[in-house]
């Protein structure tokens, strides 16, 4: 019967195995060691990618790693509500075969966003309901990063180094390669180790600045957009069937007049998050009734409805984001050999959207593919870190795109406004108009939204003649 079982599983799942029972040569070793500072969800992703190309990954942690999914002081949004994309989903799968059943054991629920979601537009409809050939998951922050963890902690070459602080990017004396990592032990002592790799995945990506001023290479230019969101979030038990059969419910503002966002999303345990997001002086409050008082101010009631009867399980943890951050590394013509920052050092996003988790593993999966591609050798080096920090640019324009646009709407949002910036929210909206009304331009909407599938797919010619039809109409 296991021999059956083994004839019958898929290549990747074969090589995790051997890569679990440390029994599979490494392909293409292209070096002996790689440090990855921070053990968030970009961290773990990317050192996945690299034990399987590297004698030995570390991993420098500042916290001590809990062995229960609770937030930790080294990640604070790690309180907020987290919703993970259809594209996180499909990349962790890559990264790590059979990861939608550890999503299910560790307690997430399935959500067929075509029809567990309700989505609460101003202007528009509801939308088609339909079941769709994709899931996301409903878990909180910590159980997504637990639930990865225990996959990284399986991989017999990946060592945690838990409560170091990276203190300091070592490199050549002419800069042109990393060489190591100076960091804190949990002792308070000084330590050095020496590795080919250094992947910055400290969400700040301090360090990976101070070591190309130090060495003379030039700083990456900054896209910012000055947003100002505030968030609030808090656990409850809902009344049974308050939210009808859906789990999730997201309340849209009738922008600009109005800024406020609802989201209810079922989590691990049967519970719900509510998150409210205000934006500048409108922030949700601590307080917990004055929390439901905000909730029931809404453009719609169904929120606040759904809370009717329900018990606050946790006190209201609010977070604020200033400002949306690119960093185009991706545009630099030169950069140091071996230094790799990735996820939130490489781009911050509007949290709104959900797409930071989504982004950092697609990055780990383009690291991981880029790993294979390259051979061994410090030349192979330099060309992979060059090729991944284009590519990881490339991967983040659709994104910035899908979350820049709809921001700009507000007067008060700051940064450079695109020319076309009209045109451009006249078009979503008329994207929007068309997916309430066609099952078909609904699905391909959200496969964009959810980063499974380009934007390039919405200029299909006959996505192209439904919206001449319904501009004609209106
Ligand atoms: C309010 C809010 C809500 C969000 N909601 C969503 C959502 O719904 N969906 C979604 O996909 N994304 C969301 N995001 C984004 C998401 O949280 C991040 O994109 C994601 O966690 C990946 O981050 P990261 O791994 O790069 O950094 P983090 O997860 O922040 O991890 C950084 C790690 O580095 C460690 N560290 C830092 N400095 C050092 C050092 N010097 N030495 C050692 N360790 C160090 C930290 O302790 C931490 O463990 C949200 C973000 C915010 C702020």
């Amino acid at each position: 019967m296991d021999a059956l079982k083994h004839k019958t599983r898929s290549e990747d799942e074969q090589r995790c195995i051997e890569m679990l029972n440390g029994s599979m040569k490494k392909e293409s070793s292209i070096g002996k060691m790689a440090v990855v500072i921070g053990a968030g969800v970009s961290g773990l992703c990317a050192a996945r990618a690299l034990a399987d190309h590297f004698e030995e990954v570390i991993l420098l942690e500042r916290d001590e790693l809990p062995s229960e999914s609770v937030p930790r002081s080294g990640v604070p949004q790690g309180r907020q509500a987290h919703g993970i994309l259809g594209g996180a989903v499909k990349a962790l799968q890559e990264l790590f075969p059979g990861f939608e059943q550890d999503l299910i054991a560790a307690g997430a629920l399935p959500v067929n966003p075509g029809c567990d979601a309700l989505l609460e537009f101003s202007h528009l409809d509801s939308f088609p309901r339909q079941e769709w050939d994709w899931l996301t998951y409903g878990l909180s922050r910590p159980a997504i990063e637990l639930t990865i963890r225990r996959r990284v902690e399986r991989l017999k070459n990946v060592t945690f180094r838990n409560g170091t602080i990276a203190l300091k990017i070592l490199g050549t004396p002419d800069g042109s390669s990393v060489t190591g990592v100076r960091y804190q032990t949990a002792e308070n002592e000084p330590e050095t180790i020496a590795a080919d790799v250094v992947v910055d995945a400290s969400r700040h990506g301090a360090l990976t600045l101070a070591f190309l001023k130090s060495a003379g290479w030039p700083i990456p230019m900054e896209t910012r957009m000055g947003i100002d969101i505030r968030y609030a979030t808090a656990l409850y038990r809902l009344a049974p069937g308050a939210t009808g059969d859906f789990k999730v419910i997201v309340t849209f503002p009738k922008a600009p007049e109005e800024v406020r966002f609802g989201y209810l999303l079922a989590v691990e345990g049967g519970y719900f998050q509510l998150l409210l997001v205000g934006r500048g002086e409108d922030a949700p409050p601590a307080d917990g009734d004055a929390f439901l008082r905000y909730a029931r101010e809404l453009r719609t009631p169904t929120i606040h409805n759904a809370l009717q009867g329900a018990e606050r399980l946790s006190e209201v943890a609010r977070y604020s984001f200033p400002e949306s951050k690119w960093r185009h590394f991706g545009k630099l013509d030169r950069s140091p050999c071996g230094l790799l920052p990735i996820g939130d050092a490489l781009c911050l996003l509007n949290p709104i959207y959900g797409q930071g988790i989504t982004l950092a593993c697609q990055e780990a999966s383009l690291l991981l593919s880029l790993l294979s591609k390259h051979g061994a050798g410090k030349s192979s080096l330099a060309k992979l870190t060059r090729e991944f920090l284009t590519k990881a640019e490339d991967l983040l324009i659709a994104p910035w795109g899908i979350s820049a646009v709809p921001d700009f709407i507000y007067p008060q949002t700051r940064g450079v406004r695109p020319k076309d910036l009209q045109k451009k929210l006249e078009s979503l909206g008329a994207l929007d108009l068309l997916a309430s009304r066609d099952a078909h331009v609904c699905q391909l909407l959200a496969e964009v939204r959810h980063l499974l599938k380009p934007m390039s797919v919405l200029e299909d010619p006959e996505v192209v003649r439904k919206l001449e039809e319904q501009t004609a109409t209106v």
